[in-house]
């Protein structure tokens, strides 16, 4: 079998229209507007290079300028769709690049219209490629493995444009673009066929690591106060009770809200759910760095410390509790104070377990309770030289 440029360019076609569907079914699913960029720039590649095999009937004008237009619009649809991935807004200045494109149409037609065609050409398809690679480099927010990926694929597509673009200064470099003749044809075509697979595969894969990523952090989160869930927790602590010591004790505070129940009966349970998500922004505002909190269910919620005191809890807890109260007498009328109950224990070796720890603080809340509710119960097991 022979690779000559047509049959190349055929399953160039091919290739580009497989993109555009993969992209586009992606698109389907997530609803990501880089995707439907992106899904465009391919189905623009298979009709640029379905037009691209009439120059072998002579269409020149359809076969060379308008085929390679197209090519150049597919890059800058891949630019703005990776401008969409990474929220950059883009200077108008781009569109210039279309312009630019028109102007071609200017140039003279004697021996050297394929080297500046090709010239011209092959520098509009890599300025926006490798702005596309740029705005993929690591800042700020980290990038996805997929995203890395996008980003040096587009790197090396776009250097082989920019070195294609060069060549034509290299004398006696053979460029037909009308009977594909040049070695440098040759190369490009083989090279599309390759940057179309590895430019589509790892698009789809920034966005499905973006997407995984989002599910994780959904998952991680109780959706009504956006703070850890216990699932996050029971990931996230072992780390932190790990680094328990008698130099550095830690502690864990069990939260919850005094007559909740009152607030849900008077108020209905919107209001409650507000007085849950005022307490959530409470205790983001109390927690130190490097210490966790989450919200365990209904009105219950912990706070883990590391490098933990007891004045620190003592402080920490008390401030809560004024907040708290403050903001449900002045918000709610009920027969019972709706305040806060705080369970904490102090200890100074790892514990057996999350569950284990827990456990226990929900034996300190409970006396907490039991002693009249409003008021924080602290045991200090540091010192005893075991845990529990
Ligand atoms: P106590 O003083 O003994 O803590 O009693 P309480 O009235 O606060 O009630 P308790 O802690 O035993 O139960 C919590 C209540 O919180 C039960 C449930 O009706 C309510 N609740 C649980 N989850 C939610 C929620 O997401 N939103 C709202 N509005 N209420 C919830
Ligand atoms: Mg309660």
């Amino acid at each position: 079998m022979t690779l000559d440029p047509p049959t190349i360019l055929i399953l160039t076609i091919a290739l580009a229209a497989a993109a555009a569907l993969y992209l586009a079914v992606e698109w389907r699913s997530v609803r990501e507007p880089s995707l439907l960029f992106w899904a465009a720039g391919f189905a623009i590649i298979s009709v640029g290079s379905t037009l691209a095999l009439l120059r072998s009937n002579g269409l020149l004008m359809i076969g060379i300028w308008l085929a390679n237009g197209l090519l150049v619009a597919a890059h800058w649809l891949f630019l703005l769709g990776v401008a969409r991935f990474t929220q950059v807004r883009l200077s108008r200045a781009w569109l210039l690049m279309l312009v630019a494109w028109l102007g071609v149409l200017l140039l003279p037609s004697d021996l050297a219209w394929s080297k500046a065609m090709l010239m011209v050409n092959s520098l509009l398809v890599a300025l926006p490629t490798l702005r596309a690679s740029f705005l993929l480099r690591p800042h700020g927010r980290s990038l996805s493995i997929g995203a890395v990926q996008l980003r040096y694929v587009l790197l090396l597509h776009g250097a082989f444009y920019m070195a294609k673009a060069l060549s034509v200064i290299i004398p006696g470099t053979l460029i037909d673009l009308a009977a594909f003749k040049g070695e440098i044809i040759q190369v490009s075509l083989v090279e599309g066929a390759m940057a179309i697979m590895l430019i589509a595969l790892s698009m789809t894969g920034s966005e499905r690591y973006r997407r995984e990523q989002q599910i994780a952090r959904l998952a991680a989160r109780d959706p009504l106060t956006a703070l850890y869930n216990r699932r996050a927790l029971d990931v996230r602590a072992p780390q932190l009770l790990a680094q328990v010591s008698p130099q550095q004790p830690g502690a864990l505070l069990l939260i919850d809200i005094d007559n909740f129940k009152l607030v849900n009966d008077l108020y209905g349970h919107i209001a409650g759910d507000r007085l849950l998500i005022a307490l959530s922004e409470m205790i983001r505002t109390v927690v130190p760095e490097g210490a966790l909190a989450a919200r365990l269910g209904g009105d219950e919620f912990v706070i883990l410390l590391t490098k933990a005191s007891t004045a620190q809890i003592v402080e920490l807890g008390s401030r809560l509790r004024e907040q708290f109260q403050q903001l449900a007498a002045h918000t709610f009328t009920t027969p019972a104070p709706v305040t806060l109950s705080i369970g904490a224990n102090l200890f100074d070796q790892p514990p057996p377990s999350l569950t284990a720890l827990i456990e226990e603080g929900d034996t300190t809340l409970y006396e907490s309770k039991r002693g009249g509710r409003d008021s924080i119960r602290l045991v200090d097991r540091t010192g005893t030289g075991s845990y529990g």
